[in-house]
Formats: C-alpha cells, structure tokens, sequence
C-alpha cells in the first residue's frame, strides 16, 4: 500500500521484510564483494562501492519521503555537497545564499573556485539581488532554508522559478528543515541535498549525505559520480540512520513544540536583544516560512542585549543539559557559538557583515521537557548576571 502520509512513509516507505528470512529490520549488508554465479551473471549487486542493499532500501525511503524520484547517500553531508558540484565544469557558475552552512562555505571558496568554478554570494531573501547575480554560466543556484544560523528563510518557489529562466539547476539543502516540515520538490527544486546527521537520523551517532531528484538524467549522473568519486556510506551507518528515520516525524513535532516555547521565553527574556526564529510573525520571512514549511522548528538564535563575547562564552559554559557542541537535529539540547564553532571558517569582517554579531548564540532545542530546558537557559542568564 503506499501511503502518502510522512507518518507512514518513515515505517514502510522502500522497506520490505528480508526475503530470505522474514526479518522485518533491513539486514545490514557487511560485505564488500558478491559473488558472482558466470562473468558479468549476479543478482544486480557487483562491489559494495557500486551497491548495497540495505543502502538501498535507504535510498528508496528518503527518495519516497523528499517525494522524488531517486536518492542517494554519501557518507557525509560534505561528501553529497562535493558530489553535486561536481555536476559543473570549469567557468560554470553558482549563485548561493550569504547565510551558508560554514562548510559548504569551505568547499565552495576554497576547493571548487581554484577548479574553476565561480561562486556568488547573495541575500536570497532579496529577489532583484539573485536575479541580478543570476546570468547564461549559472548552472546551480545553490539554496540553504532556513538559513544557519539566522534563520532566515528563503522562498524556493520564487528562486527556483528564477533558476530554471537560465537552465540552471535549484538545489536545496534541506537539512534545517527535513522532509518532515518541507519537500522543496513542490516548490521546483531540481535537487534536495540533506546532511542526515542531524534531523534525518536524529540520534547524534552518524554523519551521512543525501541527493535526491526526480530528473532521470540528474540521477544517472550523481549515480555516476557516487560510484566513481565514492563517498559512500557503510551499511552499518544505513541500518542507523533507516532505525532513526522511523521517529522522524514524533521527534519533530517535539522539536517544534520545544522550539515554540524557548523562542517564546527568550523574546521575554530582558537580557536578550534579538531572537531569530521564523515562527514569530514579526520575522522578516514569516510569510513565506508559513507558505512552504508545515512548522517551525526546533532552530532558534539569539543575541545578548550588550553584545558581549565574553557573556556569551560565559553563557555556552553555564548551560548543563544544553550541550555545548557542534551540529544539531539530535534528540538531545545543543548549544553552539557559531561565530567561532561552525562559522569559524569565515572570515569576521565578512560573518559580521552577514549579520553574525560576536553574542550570537544558537540553539538546537531537543526533546526534553520543556521546563527543564527553560530552568537550564534561566540559570544560564542567572550566571551573567
Ligand atoms: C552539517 C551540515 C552540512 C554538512 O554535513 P556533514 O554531515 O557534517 O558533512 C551541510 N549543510 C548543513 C545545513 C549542515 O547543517
């Protein structure tokens, strides 16, 4: 039966018990090679880079939950990100939104602009900006929404409508928002990348990349490349982030009921000046985060009212179960300084230019009770004074 309910898909979407044995799990596949019964006669599976089959069932499930056609995983969310410009030659371009993910940042500046490719960075939320920096060499309009760690959130209909007026591609990262609270597909992305360590899997235990797409030509080169560059995941890690997915939906909707609630209290609180959260109407891009997102969130920033570094480092040292660390989407609370953890590769005159002032502060909300959470941040404050 298939479902079109994400509720259902996460359980049952690609996922068949083993015919070999009835177990209803997807057996993790450890093996690198497959024997083969003549030259060239197997049963579709050669070498472990090529095929896997409980990567497979994977790749089915997230394909059926992004709504597209194919999925591949890779064994980071970086390895996804280098494998899609790899679609590009020497004097494409890309434009990307200024509000990137510090890695995709890395990558983009530093590795695939001495191959050759040019990038341009813009404020996606202005549509002249990305329409002026859009020309006939822009093959990929690289989209990232909501944005990290302002949270801003960027209208993929209008964007990919845009892109597709000079051929070039859409491409989403939907990590921050997973499939469970948008499929960017229906806004006319050509492809959704997700780094499913964080929301996909959940459980802060794997690092994994996905490309999903509806385009056969598109996938058939992706495909191409997974193989040849091989960044690929193991099985074990595909079992994992299949079991994670199976919660996708309960531990979002406790994430954005979470996430209400702390961006609730913060915006209250008298010693934080800004909150960025895009469920506030008075967030620039409520409207359009309204339109194209089921709900809100668990991903909220702020700032501290006297902008000082050294509150804020005394703040990330004084929450206890807010953990301090990198990354997000994980069932249990984090807290991170973007401005020297995951922003830390770009440069401050260009990050403060962006908006990152040096007290910002970001928060993954998990899914614990929310009172403890907000006991946590109150003594956190209590500690600056
Ligand atoms: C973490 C992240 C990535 C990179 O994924 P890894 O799994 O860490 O390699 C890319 N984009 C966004 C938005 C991320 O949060």
């Amino acid at each position: 039966m298939k479902s079109n309910h994400i509720e259902t898909k996460v359980l049952h979407a690609g996922i068949e018990p083993d015919p070999s044995t009835g177990a209803i799990m997807t057996p993790i596949f450890q093996t690198s090679t497959y024997v083969q019964e003549a030259p060239g006669k197997h049963k579709g599976y050669e070498y472990a880079r090529t095929q896997n089959p409980t990567r497979d069932v994977l790749q089915k499930n997230l394909a059926e939950l992004e709504g597209m056609k194919y999925g591949l995983c890779f064994s980071t969310g970086m390895g996804a990100v280098d494998t899609c410009i790899k679609l590009l030659n020497p004097g494409d371009e890309v434009v990307a939104t200024n509000d990137l993910y510090g890695g995709s940042y890395r990558i983009f500046t530093t590795v695939f602009a001495r191959m050759g490719i040019k990038f341009t960075f813009v404020d996606m939320s202005d549509l002249a900006a990305v329409q002026s920096a859009i020309n006939s060499n822009t093959k990929i309009v690289w989209v990232e929404t909501p944005t990290n760690p302002l949270l801003r959130i960027i209208d993929i209909e209008a964007i990919s409508s845009l892109a597709h007026k000079v051929n070039a591609m859409c491409v989403v990262d939907n990590t921050f928002a997973s499939p469970y609270l948008q499929n960017p597909v229906n806004q006319g992305a050509d492809i959704v990348m997700h780094s499913a360590t964080k929301y996909i899997n959940g459980h802060s235990d794997v690092v994994m990349g996905v490309l999903c797409t509806s385009s056969d030509e598109i996938h058939e080169k992706l495909a191409f490349l997974q193989n040849t560059c091989g960044a690929t995941p193991g099985p074990q890690d595909c079992f994992l982030v299949l079991r994670g997915i199976k919660t996708l939906h309960v531990r979002m909707q406790r994430h954005c009921e979470n996430g209400r609630e702390v961006a609730n209290y913060l915006k209250n609180h008298s010693a934080v000046e800004d909150v960025y959260w895009p469920g506030f109407e008075s967030h620039p891009n409520h409207a359009v985060a309204k339109k194209q997102m089921l709900d809100f969130g668990g991903m909220i920033s702020f700032t501290l009212k006297n902008d000082s570094l050294d509150d804020a480092m005394k703040f990330l040292s004084s929450t206890k179960l807010f953990s301090l660390a990198e990354s997000l989407g994980g069932v249990e609370s984090l807290i991170g300084h973007p401005a020297s953890m995951t922003h830390g590769a770009i440069p401050r005159e260009e990050r403060i230019k962006n908006g990152l002032k040096d007290s910002l502060i970001r928060l993954s909300v998990g899914i614990e009770h929310i009172d403890d959470l907000l006991a946590d941040l109150e003594e956190a404050f209590i500690s600056i004074g």
